[in-house]
């Protein structure tokens, strides 16, 4: 899953141009048919190689709007993140 946009995300798009392999669409675009930005999890590379952090989250405004998912075999994903922090769907960014 790598990160997930969740349903309080508000379609500002301070985030899609932020992605640095267009891994976020949205919400016209939304394979899941939510009204809301989505991450394609076999896309997203939770910005190693590019950023100290996802550059996604560092943009979005809405508190807690994008949280961490599962680990996606083959695609690289951020050791220092922990299984827990994963499953409980832990903001990226916390304030
Ligand atoms: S974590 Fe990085 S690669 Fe993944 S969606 Fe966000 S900006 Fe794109
Ligand atoms: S920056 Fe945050 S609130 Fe804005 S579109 Fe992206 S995920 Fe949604």
């Amino acid at each position: 899953m790598a990160v997930l946009i969740t349903d309080i995300c508000i379609n500002c798009a301070a985030c899609i141009d932020e992605c640095p392999v267009e891994a976020i669409v949205d919400e016209d675009d939304n394979p899941t048919g939510e009204d809301c930005y989505y991450v394609y999890p076999d896309k997203c590379v939770e910005c190693v190689g590019y950023h100290d952090t996802p550059a996604c989250a560092e943009a979005c405004p809405t508190e807690g709007c994008i949280v961490w998912a599962d680990c996606v075999e083959g695609m690289p994903c951020r050791e220092d993140i922990s299984e827990e922090a994963r499953a409980n769907r832990t903001p990226v960014i916390e304030d």
